[in-house]
């Protein structure tokens, strides 16, 4: 019900208002102010952003709403409380940088918030509620639609700090996923902003393994995707920390097609021998069959063939001559 929306809305306003000014407070918020220097946020991202801290203890936000006449349920509908099995209530975020999640019109939806003192989990996030899917959005979709009017290019990373990181550098034409899957509803939010969607996930493992997992989506829905792959290791933070916005504009410069990517990582699993080379083409397969455009999947089929030494037709035969069961 829409009362209940603007209800839970209220609640969220309030509490990001109550983690800011707990930031900024002398004694309490010097951990977190020290730690938002250390990584290299300044004070015109924090003011935008709404940064805040979440003080230690079990009760600081509960107390705050309380004295508020906000009720205690409502804070669980909202995903700042939680209810223990003793029917008391406490706060789902303690001793946290606070990432206020706002949607497209401004409204803080969620709460992201970073552990400061190694404690696990290292990002917790608030739950599903009634105002907070998070398939359905995406990180700073508002300020990147507002960026992308000009070009129609929009970057996807993983984490909030680096996100904040091109913020930082005055680059707004980014969203996040916040870690999480990439659904087909945040393809389409893309595709309504931009022509093309470069991927900038974490450099290791994890993230390149994301970026394939990306692909089909992205074919699926007909949207332009290519990516980057940072050095060493690197996340966009630690790349925009150490070299800066105009080595990073460089390096995307020089991105690659996702399916160029994807059809590089296929190639790189041949162990050199004969036998394996159909095992390669069969492992392609399904990915080849999802470019819809003719042109690159002709070059596609040129790469295959070219890089494990085998005619086009061959190559051709195995991925599209063949039922996919074989
Ligand atoms: P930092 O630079 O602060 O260490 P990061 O963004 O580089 O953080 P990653 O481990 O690369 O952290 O994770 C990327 C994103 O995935 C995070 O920004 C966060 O949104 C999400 N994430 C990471 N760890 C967790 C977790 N334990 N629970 C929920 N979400 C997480
Ligand atoms: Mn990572
Ligand atoms: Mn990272
Ligand atoms: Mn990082």
């Amino acid at each position: 019900r829409a009362s209940d929306r603007q209800a839970l809305l209220a609640v969220l306003e309030e509490a990001c208002r109550f983690y800011s000014g707990q930031l900024h407070q002398s004694e309490k918020g010097r951990v977190a102010r020290e730690y938002i220097r250390s990584r290299g946020l300044t004070p015109d991202v924090v003011e935008s952003q709404r940064l805040g801290y979440a003080p230690d203890g079990w009760d600081a936000l509960l107390s705050h709403l309380r004295r508020r006449g906000i009720s205690q349920d409502l804070g669980v509908q909202a995903g700042l409380l939680v209810a223990s099995s003793k029917g008391t209530f406490y706060d789902r975020f303690r001793h946290r940088l606070i990432f206020p999640i706002t949607n497209p019109e401004g409204k803080v939806v969620a709460f992201g918030g970073r552990s400061l003192d190694g404690s696990e989990p290292k990002y917790l996030n608030s739950p599903e509620t009634p105002v907070y899917h998070k398939g359905r959005m995406l990180y700073q979709l508002g300020a990147a639609r507002q960026a992308c009017r000009e070009v129609r290019q929009v970057l996807l990373v993983e984490g909030y700090m680096d996100l904040l990181a091109f913020h930082v550098h005055g680059f707004f034409r980014v969203v996040a996923t916040l870690g999480t899957a990439l659904t087909v509803q945040q393809v389409r939010l893309l595709r309504r902003m931009a022509d093309e969607v470069v991927l900038v996930y974490d450099g290791d493992e994890a993230g390149r393994r994301a970026m394939l997992r990306a692909l089909p989506l992205f074919a699926q829905e007909g949207l332009a995707a290519s990516c980057l792959v940072l050095p060493d290791g690197m996340d966009p933070d630690d790349y925009l920390s150490r070299y800066g916005l105009n080595a990073f504009l460089g390096l995307l410069e020089k991105r690659r097609e996702l399916v160029r990517f994807a059809v590089e990582h296929h190639l790189s699993t041949w162990n050199g021998t004969s036998q394996d080379k159909a095992r390669v083409l069969r492992d392609a397969q399904e990915l080849v069959r999802t470019i819809a455009d003719p042109v690159m999947r002709q070059e596609v089929v040129a790469q295959l063939a070219d890089s494990l030494s085998l005619p086009q037709q061959v190559v051709r035969q195995q991925l599209f001559g063949y039922p996919r069961t074989r």
